[in-house]
């Protein structure tokens, strides 16, 4: 975790409205000396996208892991009708390992798309639009170099 401070007089600035992430209003006014300044390790979402490559990561190798072992299991449970007796159990014994693999594969799966990191992210996405419906603000980020979207420039 960071904190931004004041390039000018080096006051770190502690601030509700950004968090671990790193996502929020890239723009800090230094309670000390009043100046404004950037810092770039904040990152506005609805400007930058949130690098969510970890999550999208997690959920492809999830969803992987889901769907092989829900094939491996119903080819399992299968086996056990067709295999001669002696290979039933081991067959059923594999058919319910991964089971249970299959479960809680769907269910991270199911977290991660649906769960408490995603409604984190539509939460500092819409928080970000919020900030930029001010066009003020919007105007900074352009000034600052950011490539702000006409919607939030245009009166
Ligand atoms: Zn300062």
């Amino acid at each position: 975790m960071f904190k931004p401070y004041c390039p000018n007089c080096k006051t770190i600035i502690n601030r509700e409205d950004w968090n671990s992430f790193g996502y929020g209003s890239p723009i800090f006014t230094c309670p000390k000396c009043n100046k404004e300044f950037l810092d770039k390790r904040v990152h506005e979402p609805a400007i930058e996208g949130i690098g969510t490559d970890i999550n999208k990561i997690n959920i492809s190798l999830n969803l992987k892991i889901a769907l092989l072992s829900t094939t491996i299991w119903i080819t399992c449970w299968y086996a056990v009708t067709i295999v001669p007796y002696k290979f039933k159990f081991p067959c059923y014994m594999c058919g319910s390992f991964l089971l249970l693999i299959a479960l809680l594969s769907w269910m991270t799966v199911g977290r991660i798309a649906f769960g408490k990191e995603a409604k984190t992210i539509r939460k500092l996405i819409k928080e970000s639009e919020q900030r930029l419906q001010d066009k003020e603000y919007a105007q900074k980020l352009l000034k600052y170099g950011y490539k702000v979207p006409e919607k939030y420039l245009s009166a």
